[in-house]
Protein backbone atom coordinates (compact mmCIF):
# COMPACT_ATOMS: atom_id res chain seq x y z
CA UNK A 1 0.00 0.00 0.00
CA UNK A 2 1.38 3.39 -0.95
CA UNK A 3 -0.56 6.57 0.67
CA UNK A 4 -0.60 9.93 -1.21
CA UNK A 5 -1.77 13.47 -0.13
CA UNK A 6 -3.42 15.20 -2.99
CA UNK A 7 -3.74 18.11 -0.84
CA UNK A 8 -2.81 18.86 2.81
CA UNK A 9 -6.21 21.03 3.29
CA UNK A 10 -8.87 19.86 4.88
CA UNK A 11 -12.46 21.22 4.56
CA UNK A 12 -13.55 20.22 8.37
CA UNK A 13 -11.38 20.85 11.47
CA UNK A 14 -12.04 17.39 13.30
CA UNK A 15 -11.61 17.56 16.79
CA UNK A 16 -8.86 14.63 17.27
CA UNK A 17 -7.10 14.97 13.78
CA UNK A 18 -3.61 14.09 13.88
CA UNK A 19 -3.18 16.28 10.72
CA UNK A 20 -1.40 19.40 10.94
CA UNK A 21 -1.12 22.71 8.46
CA UNK A 22 -4.21 21.03 7.01
CA UNK A 23 -5.79 24.72 6.84
CA UNK A 24 -2.97 25.38 4.00
CA UNK A 25 -3.61 24.51 0.71
CA UNK A 26 -0.76 22.85 -0.77
CA UNK A 27 -1.86 20.68 -3.72
CA UNK A 28 -0.07 17.75 -5.30
CA UNK A 29 1.16 18.40 -9.06
CA UNK A 30 1.22 16.50 -12.18
CA UNK A 31 4.88 15.87 -12.09
CA UNK A 32 4.96 14.61 -8.37
CA UNK A 33 2.14 11.79 -9.36
CA UNK A 34 4.31 11.27 -12.45
CA UNK A 35 7.06 10.57 -10.32
CA UNK A 36 5.58 8.12 -7.90
CA UNK A 37 3.82 6.17 -10.42
CA UNK A 38 7.39 5.24 -12.80
CA UNK A 39 8.89 4.30 -9.09
CA UNK A 40 6.54 1.68 -8.32
CA UNK A 41 8.21 -1.34 -9.16
CA UNK A 42 5.83 -4.27 -10.95
CA UNK A 43 7.59 -7.08 -8.52
CA UNK A 44 5.73 -5.13 -5.47
CA UNK A 45 2.69 -6.69 -6.97
CA UNK A 46 3.16 -10.60 -6.78
CA UNK A 47 0.34 -11.68 -5.82
CA UNK A 48 -2.59 -8.59 -5.08
CA UNK A 49 -2.46 -5.02 -6.93
CA UNK A 50 -0.81 -2.35 -4.89
CA UNK A 51 -3.04 -0.02 -3.40
CA UNK A 52 -2.58 3.69 -3.89
CA UNK A 53 -4.73 5.41 -0.69
CA UNK A 54 -5.23 8.86 -1.62
CA UNK A 55 -5.92 10.12 1.49
CA UNK A 56 -5.04 14.19 2.20
CA UNK A 57 -6.24 16.65 3.97
CA UNK A 58 -9.63 15.77 2.27
CA UNK A 59 -8.52 14.22 -1.16
CA UNK A 60 -11.76 15.45 -2.95
CA UNK A 61 -10.82 19.60 -1.91
CA UNK A 62 -8.31 19.27 -5.01
CA UNK A 63 -11.83 19.47 -6.96
CA UNK A 64 -12.42 16.64 -9.60
CA UNK A 65 -10.14 17.94 -12.76
CA UNK A 66 -6.97 17.99 -10.70
CA UNK A 67 -7.73 14.77 -9.36
CA UNK A 68 -8.71 13.28 -12.58
CA UNK A 69 -5.08 14.68 -13.16
CA UNK A 70 -3.20 13.15 -10.68
CA UNK A 71 -4.69 9.51 -11.60
CA UNK A 72 -3.39 9.80 -15.31
CA UNK A 73 0.34 8.81 -14.62
CA UNK A 74 -1.48 5.44 -12.95
CA UNK A 75 -3.24 4.63 -16.11
CA UNK A 76 -1.22 1.98 -17.80
CA UNK A 77 -0.33 0.22 -14.45
CA UNK A 78 -4.42 0.55 -13.36
CA UNK A 79 -5.22 -0.78 -17.29
CA UNK A 80 -2.60 -3.94 -16.11
CA UNK A 81 -4.81 -4.36 -12.65
CA UNK A 82 -1.53 -3.75 -10.88
CA UNK A 83 -2.82 -0.86 -9.40
CA UNK A 84 -6.34 -0.30 -7.01
CA UNK A 85 -6.79 3.08 -6.46
CA UNK A 86 -8.82 3.98 -2.75
CA UNK A 87 -9.49 7.32 -1.33
CA UNK A 88 -10.54 8.19 2.04
CA UNK A 89 -12.85 10.98 1.94
CA UNK A 90 -15.03 12.85 4.66
CA UNK A 91 -17.64 12.60 2.01
CA UNK A 92 -19.02 16.75 2.55
CA UNK A 93 -17.47 17.55 -0.91
CA UNK A 94 -19.04 14.36 -2.99
CA UNK A 95 -20.78 15.30 -5.96
CA UNK A 96 -22.03 14.14 -9.45
CA UNK A 97 -19.28 14.63 -11.08
CA UNK A 98 -16.93 13.04 -8.33
CA UNK A 99 -19.24 10.22 -8.81
CA UNK A 100 -18.63 10.03 -12.24
CA UNK A 101 -14.69 9.89 -11.34
CA UNK A 102 -14.58 7.62 -9.12
CA UNK A 103 -16.66 5.64 -11.04
CA UNK A 104 -14.85 5.99 -14.23
CA UNK A 105 -11.40 5.14 -12.41
CA UNK A 106 -12.97 2.54 -10.37
CA UNK A 107 -12.17 4.20 -7.06
CA UNK A 108 -12.71 2.03 -3.54
CA UNK A 109 -14.05 5.00 -1.26
CA UNK A 110 -13.67 5.17 2.21
CA UNK A 111 -16.08 7.60 4.13
CA UNK A 112 -15.51 8.84 7.70
CA UNK A 113 -17.97 9.49 9.62
CA UNK A 114 -18.76 8.85 13.70
CA UNK A 115 -22.33 8.34 13.97
CA UNK A 116 -25.72 10.07 14.35
CA UNK A 117 -26.13 13.33 15.39
CA UNK A 118 -24.26 14.31 18.85
CA UNK A 119 -22.15 10.68 18.30
CA UNK A 120 -21.11 12.96 15.27
CA UNK A 121 -20.09 16.43 17.19
CA UNK A 122 -16.14 15.74 16.46
CA UNK A 123 -16.89 16.02 12.67
CA UNK A 124 -17.37 19.98 12.15
CA UNK A 125 -15.65 22.52 9.77
CA UNK A 126 -13.68 25.35 10.63
CA UNK A 127 -16.63 27.35 11.99
CA UNK A 128 -17.73 24.58 14.26
CA UNK A 129 -20.73 23.41 12.27
CA UNK A 130 -21.18 20.02 12.68
CA UNK A 131 -20.78 18.83 9.48
CA UNK A 132 -23.29 15.18 9.94
CA UNK A 133 -25.98 17.17 6.74
CA UNK A 134 -22.82 17.42 4.48
CA UNK A 135 -21.67 13.97 5.04
CA UNK A 136 -25.17 12.39 4.64
CA UNK A 137 -26.01 14.39 1.56
CA UNK A 138 -22.19 13.31 0.49
CA UNK A 139 -23.15 9.66 1.04
CA UNK A 140 -26.86 9.96 -0.63
CA UNK A 141 -24.73 11.07 -3.65
CA UNK A 142 -22.70 8.10 -3.51
CA UNK A 143 -25.93 5.90 -3.65
CA UNK A 144 -27.94 7.63 -6.53
CA UNK A 145 -24.19 6.62 -8.32
CA UNK A 146 -24.44 3.33 -6.41
CA UNK A 147 -20.87 2.83 -5.32
CA UNK A 148 -20.28 1.67 -2.70
CA UNK A 149 -18.38 2.42 0.18
CA UNK A 150 -16.63 1.45 3.70
CA UNK A 151 -16.75 3.94 6.82
CA UNK A 152 -14.36 4.26 9.00
CA UNK A 153 -15.71 5.97 12.31
CA UNK A 154 -13.71 7.30 15.25
CA UNK A 155 -15.08 6.31 18.62
CA UNK A 156 -13.53 9.06 21.54
CA UNK A 157 -14.60 8.20 25.16
CA UNK A 158 -17.89 10.21 24.99
CA UNK A 159 -19.28 7.69 22.20
CA UNK A 160 -18.13 4.51 24.33
CA UNK A 161 -21.98 4.03 25.51
CA UNK A 162 -23.43 4.26 22.51
CA UNK A 163 -21.38 1.95 20.60
CA UNK A 164 -24.74 0.06 19.53
CA UNK A 165 -26.55 3.06 18.75
CA UNK A 166 -23.75 4.11 16.43
CA UNK A 167 -23.40 0.77 14.72
CA UNK A 168 -27.32 0.56 14.04
CA UNK A 169 -26.99 4.01 12.77
CA UNK A 170 -23.77 3.29 10.11
CA UNK A 171 -25.84 -0.37 9.78
CA UNK A 172 -28.48 1.62 8.17
CA UNK A 173 -26.33 3.48 5.32
CA UNK A 174 -25.33 -0.05 4.12
CA UNK A 175 -21.38 0.07 4.16
CA UNK A 176 -19.39 -2.73 2.76
CA UNK A 177 -17.69 -2.73 5.74
CA UNK A 178 -17.43 -0.73 9.12
CA UNK A 179 -14.16 0.05 10.93
CA UNK A 180 -13.84 1.45 14.92
CA UNK A 181 -10.66 3.56 15.29
CA UNK A 182 -10.99 4.37 19.00
CA UNK A 183 -9.32 7.75 19.46
CA UNK A 184 -5.35 7.51 19.26
CA UNK A 185 -3.21 10.14 21.20
CA UNK A 186 -1.27 11.38 18.14
CA UNK A 187 0.32 14.11 15.76
CA UNK A 188 -1.53 17.28 15.96
CA UNK A 189 -4.14 15.86 18.05
CA UNK A 190 -4.91 18.03 21.45
CA UNK A 191 -8.51 16.48 21.81
CA UNK A 192 -7.38 13.69 24.88
CA UNK A 193 -10.48 12.08 23.87
CA UNK A 194 -9.23 7.99 23.46
CA UNK A 195 -10.96 5.81 25.85
CA UNK A 196 -9.54 4.27 28.68
CA UNK A 197 -8.20 0.65 28.84
CA UNK A 198 -11.58 -0.57 30.61
CA UNK A 199 -13.58 1.45 28.72
CA UNK A 200 -12.10 -0.34 25.38
CA UNK A 201 -12.50 -3.95 26.57
CA UNK A 202 -16.12 -3.12 27.52
CA UNK A 203 -17.16 -0.96 24.37
CA UNK A 204 -15.71 -4.44 22.27
CA UNK A 205 -17.35 -6.94 23.96
CA UNK A 206 -20.58 -4.95 23.42
CA UNK A 207 -19.30 -4.63 19.34
CA UNK A 208 -18.63 -8.68 19.16
CA UNK A 209 -22.49 -8.85 20.84
CA UNK A 210 -23.78 -6.67 18.31
CA UNK A 211 -21.67 -8.18 15.34
CA UNK A 212 -23.34 -12.07 16.72
CA UNK A 213 -26.74 -10.33 15.82
CA UNK A 214 -26.02 -8.85 12.57
CA UNK A 215 -23.41 -10.80 11.00
CA UNK A 216 -24.33 -9.58 7.82
CA UNK A 217 -22.70 -6.41 8.39
CA UNK A 218 -18.69 -6.48 7.87
CA UNK A 219 -16.57 -5.13 11.11
CA UNK A 220 -12.89 -4.94 10.21
CA UNK A 221 -11.56 -5.42 13.92
CA UNK A 222 -14.02 -8.52 14.18
CA UNK A 223 -12.89 -10.15 11.53
CA UNK A 224 -9.63 -9.34 12.16
CA UNK A 225 -9.71 -11.11 15.33
CA UNK A 226 -12.05 -14.07 14.38
CA UNK A 227 -10.07 -14.52 11.15
CA UNK A 228 -6.62 -14.95 13.11
CA UNK A 229 -8.53 -17.42 15.89
CA UNK A 230 -9.65 -19.63 12.65
CA UNK A 231 -6.29 -19.54 10.92
CA UNK A 232 -3.71 -22.80 12.03
CA UNK A 233 -1.43 -21.75 14.82
CA UNK A 234 0.69 -18.55 13.19
CA UNK A 235 4.56 -19.57 12.85
CA UNK A 236 5.09 -15.54 13.79
CA UNK A 237 8.77 -14.23 13.16
CA UNK A 238 9.79 -10.72 14.46
CA UNK A 239 12.29 -9.90 11.60
CA UNK A 240 9.31 -10.66 9.12
CA UNK A 241 9.81 -7.25 7.70
CA UNK A 242 6.80 -4.71 8.46
CA UNK A 243 4.98 -3.21 5.40
CA UNK A 244 7.02 0.22 4.98
CA UNK A 245 3.75 2.03 4.30
CA UNK A 246 5.21 4.91 2.39
CA UNK A 247 3.32 7.88 2.82
CA UNK A 248 3.57 10.46 -0.21
CA UNK A 249 3.17 14.06 0.13
CA UNK A 250 1.68 16.44 -1.70
CA UNK A 251 5.25 18.29 -2.77
CA UNK A 252 6.98 14.39 -3.15
CA UNK A 253 8.18 13.92 0.34
CA UNK A 254 8.31 10.26 1.37
CA UNK A 255 7.55 8.97 5.12
CA UNK A 256 7.76 5.69 5.94
CA UNK A 257 5.78 3.41 8.77
CA UNK A 258 3.09 5.60 9.76
CA UNK A 259 1.39 8.33 7.54
CA UNK A 260 0.96 10.28 11.29
CA UNK A 261 4.74 10.90 11.03
CA UNK A 262 4.43 13.43 7.86
CA UNK A 263 4.83 17.16 9.43
CA UNK A 264 6.32 15.67 12.64
CA UNK A 265 9.72 16.57 13.95
CA UNK A 266 11.55 15.28 16.35
CA UNK A 267 15.41 16.32 17.86
CA UNK A 268 16.83 12.54 16.87
CA UNK A 269 15.18 11.97 13.55
CA UNK A 270 14.54 15.78 12.13
CA UNK A 271 11.42 15.48 10.20
CA UNK A 272 11.43 11.42 9.09
CA UNK A 273 11.60 12.20 5.20
CA UNK A 274 13.13 9.30 3.25
CA UNK A 275 13.55 11.07 0.27
CA UNK A 276 11.47 12.67 -2.37
CA UNK A 277 10.45 10.80 -5.21
CA UNK A 278 11.31 14.18 -7.70
CA UNK A 279 14.46 13.59 -6.75
CA UNK A 280 15.13 9.13 -6.48
CA UNK A 281 12.77 6.83 -7.25
CA UNK A 282 9.86 5.30 -4.98
CA UNK A 283 11.31 1.72 -5.60
CA UNK A 284 15.55 2.68 -4.63
CA UNK A 285 13.97 4.46 -1.74
CA UNK A 286 12.22 1.57 -0.34
CA UNK A 287 14.95 -0.46 -1.38
CA UNK A 288 17.27 0.79 1.57
CA UNK A 289 14.60 1.57 3.65
CA UNK A 290 15.56 -0.61 6.54
CA UNK A 291 18.69 1.81 6.77
CA UNK A 292 16.66 4.35 7.94
CA UNK A 293 17.52 4.76 12.25
CA UNK A 294 13.60 5.49 12.39
CA UNK A 295 12.72 2.46 10.79
CA UNK A 296 15.93 0.36 12.49
CA UNK A 297 14.65 1.61 15.76
CA UNK A 298 10.90 0.21 15.16
CA UNK A 299 12.16 -3.28 14.60
CA UNK A 300 13.79 -3.07 17.86
CA UNK A 301 11.01 -2.55 19.30
CA UNK A 302 9.34 -5.35 17.43
CA UNK A 303 11.60 -7.91 18.73
CA UNK A 304 11.16 -6.44 22.14
CA UNK A 305 7.43 -6.69 21.79
CA UNK A 306 8.01 -10.43 20.50
CA UNK A 307 9.94 -11.22 23.66
CA UNK A 308 7.77 -9.63 26.00
CA UNK A 309 4.27 -9.48 25.12
CA UNK A 310 1.49 -12.01 25.12
CA UNK A 311 -0.59 -10.62 22.39
CA UNK A 312 2.20 -10.15 19.85
CA UNK A 313 1.14 -12.94 17.69
CA UNK A 314 -2.09 -11.21 16.99
CA UNK A 315 -0.93 -7.81 16.97
CA UNK A 316 2.79 -8.45 15.15
CA UNK A 317 3.99 -5.26 16.75
CA UNK A 318 1.49 -2.85 16.32
CA UNK A 319 2.43 1.28 14.68
CA UNK A 320 5.30 3.18 14.72
CA UNK A 321 3.72 6.08 14.98
CA UNK A 322 1.92 5.56 18.20
CA UNK A 323 5.05 4.31 19.79
CA UNK A 324 6.36 7.73 18.48
CA UNK A 325 3.95 10.04 19.37
CA UNK A 326 3.30 8.38 23.76
CA UNK A 327 7.19 7.69 23.88
CA UNK A 328 9.18 9.63 21.79
CA UNK A 329 10.62 6.58 20.49
CA UNK A 330 10.56 3.58 18.46
CA UNK A 331 12.03 0.77 20.33
CA UNK A 332 9.45 0.90 23.03
CA UNK A 333 6.96 -1.66 23.44
CA UNK A 334 3.44 -1.11 25.03
CA UNK A 335 1.72 1.67 24.37
CA UNK A 336 -2.09 3.11 25.44
CA UNK A 337 -2.87 2.57 21.47
CA UNK A 338 -1.64 -0.95 22.29
CA UNK A 339 -3.68 -1.32 25.33
CA UNK A 340 -7.45 0.07 24.03
CA UNK A 341 -7.23 -1.39 20.11
CA UNK A 342 -5.10 -4.54 20.33
CA UNK A 343 -5.68 -5.94 24.00
CA UNK A 344 -9.02 -4.90 24.51
CA UNK A 345 -10.42 -6.25 21.64
CA UNK A 346 -8.99 -9.59 22.43
CA UNK A 347 -10.15 -8.97 26.17
CA UNK A 348 -13.32 -7.77 25.62
CA UNK A 349 -13.82 -11.40 23.59
CA UNK A 350 -12.68 -13.61 26.11
CA UNK A 351 -15.16 -12.12 28.48
CA UNK A 352 -18.18 -12.40 25.72
CA UNK A 353 -16.96 -15.71 25.34
CA UNK A 354 -16.62 -16.59 28.90
CA UNK A 355 -20.44 -15.29 29.70
CA UNK A 356 -22.01 -16.94 26.87
CA UNK A 357 -20.04 -20.07 27.44
CA UNK A 358 -19.18 -20.07 23.86
CA UNK A 359 -16.94 -18.58 21.19
CA UNK A 360 -19.88 -16.72 18.63
S1 LIG B 1 0.10 -5.21 21.84
FE1 LIG B 1 1.67 -3.56 21.97
S2 LIG B 1 3.32 -4.47 23.19
FE2 LIG B 1 2.02 -6.16 22.42
S3 LIG B 1 2.92 -6.83 20.47
FE3 LIG B 1 1.39 -5.26 20.02
S4 LIG B 1 2.53 -3.34 19.93
FE4 LIG B 1 3.80 -4.80 21.01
Amino acid sequence: MIILQPTSLCNLNCAYCYLPGRKSKNEMSLPVARAIAEGINHEWMESAPLELVWHGGESLAVGPTLFEELLTPFTALQHASLVQHVIQTNATLITNKSCELLLKHDIQVGVSLDGPSTLNQNRVDWQGKPALTRIMNGIAKLAEHRIDFDVIAVIDQTAIDGVEQILDFLATLHPRSIALNLEEREGANLHNGSPSPHEARTLWRDVFTWASRNRSIRIREVDRLLNYLAAPPPTTAADTPHDPLPTVAWNGDVIMLSPELLGMKSTQYSDFIAGNVLVEPLHRMLSRVYDLPYVQEFQTGVRRCKQTCDFFAFCQGGQAGNRFFEHGAFSTTETHHCHITIQALVTGFADLAETEGKIA
